[in-house]
Order: structure tokens, then C-alpha cells, then sequence
């Protein structure tokens, strides 16, 4: 009989899971809450495992005329200062290309990867796991059931909440502030502006467009600024670099929190979850639609290798997927705690060993999957 999967969620993890699946020659249904014409902002850093991950989902060749490729990645104190660079066509080389593009770009491309059959306006509103099956409830009331549910809804997932997998997600205290920049200095390289916690990074994302992601720490219970533009400036008003040039360019920001997801366990019977919605970390390392793609492809692999039980297939996938995930999040972590050492300290030690120590945290995620 014909394995009868859903996707909840036509975000990034969603439609890769779905292109995955296909490719494994399945034929899942996918639904997401918004409209189709809710078009994702700003722009996505994929790193060479993304890419990676993307080819053997055979979706690189229409990415490769997507946004910009990005060779080098110049760290700097807050004034611009040189503090070392990473040598990121070096560091994935024989793995992938990195790429900044639109996320719009890249969720156009993931949708071709699905023949555009997504079922939108249509929200998950509950789950039961009743022998062995998940008997789905859809906004509207309609019900289906099917033989694997993936929860692919995000950090905020209602399937994680409805099968009982995990909570809400735990947010990380950082504010993020993201812009595409239309014009602004001319930037080859992703340049990174260190401060005292909070950082200022850009890079070119194609036709003549910066992508610029800023972010800080500020004390809990710190309220989002009711003016992200002026609260961007004012915050980096005093950085050097291309910083300044960009904050006069600058027109529209996005404002975000960011949430982590740590969960015992990733499927239930025969729902499970991939993207954010299993394994949300804060974006320090641009890693979660590299682990999205990743988790896709292994998706696939496992079902294809066991199509008559589920269970065991997905056993396989926690344990081919969770200390890749763990990996990123660890590291992840250890980034972020950088920002609660003084610039003073900070620094010099970057300037003598950072090359080497970022170099190794990217270097480990360049094994194949
Ligand atoms: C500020 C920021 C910057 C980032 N930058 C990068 C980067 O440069 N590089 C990188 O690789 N990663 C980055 N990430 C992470 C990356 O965006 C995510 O890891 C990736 O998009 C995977 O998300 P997802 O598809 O799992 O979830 P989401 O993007 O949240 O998608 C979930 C989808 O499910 C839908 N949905 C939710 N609930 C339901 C429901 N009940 N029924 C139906 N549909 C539902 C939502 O509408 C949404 O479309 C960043 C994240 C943040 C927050």
C-alpha cells in the first residue's frame, strides 16, 4: 500500500523534508497555515553543507544563479579593525559552495523541488495517534489520517505540542535586526562586526543588494523596540567598518527573537519532527537550513530503506540526525558565550587564535551526513 505522509509546514525544513520524500519516491501532501502569497523577507547565509545537502536533493542547479557566492569572511573589532578571516572557500572546499541569496529565491526553488503542490490557507489544529496512524484535524475541521506526520511547523510547532513531543521553545535573549539593503557600500566578503554583545554582519546577496543581520544581548525582559530602524542605529551608531554607510542606506528592518529546542526525543508513533521544530538554535552559525537540507536527505534515505516500518526508520534517523544537530547546537553555544567576554579580552585572543578556532567548528560539519 502507499505510505500515506503528511508535512506540516511549507516553510524551508518543510518543503525540503517534502523534496526528500519525493526523491525517495513518495508522494506526501503538504499543507501550510499561510497564504501562498506570504512571500519570506531578508535574506539566508548557506554554507557549503547546505549546498551540499541541496545537490543531492538535486536542487543546486537552479540556486546556482541565485544571490552571490561568498569566498571570505572578515571578522573585526567594533571600529572595523581587522581581527582575522576565514578562508570559507578553503574550509568547504570538495563540499559545497556558500551562497547569500533572497529567502524568497530559495523558497521558490525549494517549491519547483515539490511541483509547487502545497496545500496553503490550511493549518494543522490537532493530532491523535490512534493504532498505530495519526488522525490529523485541519483547520476548518476537515480530518484525514495518515501513516507518518512530519512536523516540520517550526519552533513554535503544534504537532511537537499536540503529540506530546516538547513545549514551547526556550528563547536565547538575543535580539536580531535583519535588512536587505538596496545600493549601500560595495562588499565582496561577509564582514562581521564584533561588539560588546551585539554584532553588526553584511554580506552581498546579488544585484547590487547587501544582506545585513544584526543582533544584541540585551537584560532579560528587555521589551523589542517599538522602532527596530532607530533602535539598529542607534545601537551601531558607533561602528566602524562599512557600518556606518549601511545604516544611512538602510530603509526597513525586520525585528526577531531567537529560540532554541532541545527535545528527549524527535517522533512519537508515527509522528515526528524536523527543522526547528526538533532542533531550533539561535542563527549564530547560519546552520538551520543546512540542518533542514540534511535532515531531508536522510529522511528520505531512511524510508526508502525501510518502507514497511516506520518505527524503525525513524529510530534510524534520530540516530543518524542527532549528534550532527547536537554538534551545532553545542557549538552554537559556545559562539554565543563569546558575547559576554569584554571586547578587551575578546579581541586580542581572536585576533591570535580565531581563524584556527573557527575554522574547527565549521570543519567537523563538513563530514557527509
Ligand atoms: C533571525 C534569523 C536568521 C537566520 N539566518 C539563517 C541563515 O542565515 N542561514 C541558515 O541556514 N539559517 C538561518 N536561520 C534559521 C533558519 O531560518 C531556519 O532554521 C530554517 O528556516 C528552518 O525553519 P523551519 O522550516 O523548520 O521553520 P519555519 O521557517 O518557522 O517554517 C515553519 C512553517 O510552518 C508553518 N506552520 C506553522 N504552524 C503550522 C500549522 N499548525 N499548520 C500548518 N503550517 C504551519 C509556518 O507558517 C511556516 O511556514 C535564521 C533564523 C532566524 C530566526
Amino acid at each position: 500500500m502507499t505510505m500515506r505522509i503528511l508535512v506540516v509546514g511549507a516553510g524551508i525544513a518543510g518543503l525540503a523534508a517534502a523534496r526528500g520524500l519525493r526523491v525517495a519516491g513518495f508522494r506526501p501532501d503538504v499543507v501550510e497555515e499561510l497564504p501562498a502569497s506570504m512571500l519570506p523577507g531578508a535574506g539566508i547565509f548557506l554554507p557549503g553543507n547546505a549546498t551540499r545537502a541541496l545537490r543531492v536533493l538535486g536542487l543546486d542547479a537552479p540556486l546556482r544563479p541565485l544571490g552571490d557566492l561568498i569566498f571570505r569572511q572578515v571578522f573585526c573589532q567594533a571600529d572595523g579593525t581587522r581581527l582575522f578571516e576565514l578562508d570559507v572557500a578553503a574550509l568547504w572546499a570538495g563540499v559545497g559552495e556558500s551562497r547569500a541569496l533572497a529567502r524568497a529565491d530559495l523558497q521558490q526553488v525549494l517549491l519547483t523541488g515539490v511541483g509547487g503542490e502545497v496545500r496553503y490557507d490550511t493549518a494543522v489544529t490537532d493530532i491523535q495517534i490512534v493504532d498505530g496512524a495519526a488522525k490529523v484535524e485541519f483547520s476548518g475541521g476537515r480530518i484525514a489520517e495518515y501513516d507518518l506526520v512530519i512536523g516540520a511547523d517550526g519552533r513554535r510547532s503544534t504537532v511537537r505540542a499536540k503529540a506530546g513531543l516538547g513545549g514551547p521553545a526556550t528563547p536565547t535573549g538575543q535580539i536580531v535586526y535583519r535588512s536587505v539593503v538596496n545600493g549601500g557600500p560595495q562588499l565582496s566578503d561577509s564582514t562581521v562586526l564584533l561588539g560588546e554583545r551585539s554584532s553588526f554582519t553584511v554580506m552581498p546577496m546579488g544585484s547590487r543588494r547587501l544582506y545585513c543581520y544584526a543582533d544584541e544581548t540585551p537584560e532579560p525582559g528587555t521589551p523589542n523596540p517599538d522602532d527596530p530602524l532607530a533602535r539598529l542605529r542607534e545601537l551601531f551608531a558607533g561602528f566602524g567598518g562599512p557600518v556606518p554607510a549601511i545604516l544611512d542606506a538602510v530603509e526597513k528592518v525586520q525585528v526577531a527573537r531567537t529560540d532554541e529546542v532541545v527535545l528527549d526525543r524527535w517522533s512519537k508513533g508515527p509522528v515526528m519532527l524536523v527543522g526547528d521544530a526538533a532542533h531550533a538554535t539561535a542563527p549564530t552559525l547560519a546552520q538551520g537550513a543546512a540542518m533542514s537540507f540534511e535532515d531531508a536527505v536522510v529522511l528520505g534515505e531512511v524510508l526508502r530503506a525501510r518502507p514497511d516500518d516506520i518505527p524503525g526508520a525513524l529510530a534510524a534517523y534520530e540516530v543518524r540526525r542527532r549528534p550532527r544537530c547536537e554538534q551545532v547546537r553545542t557549538r552554537t553555544r559556545e559562539r554565543d558565550e563569546t558575547r559576554d567576554v569584554s571586547p578587551g579580552e575578546r579581541d586580542p585572543m581572536l585576533r591570535s587564535r580565531g581563524q584556527a578556532i573557527f575554522a574547527d567548528q565549521y570543519r567537523e560539519l563538513a563530514r557527509p551526513v
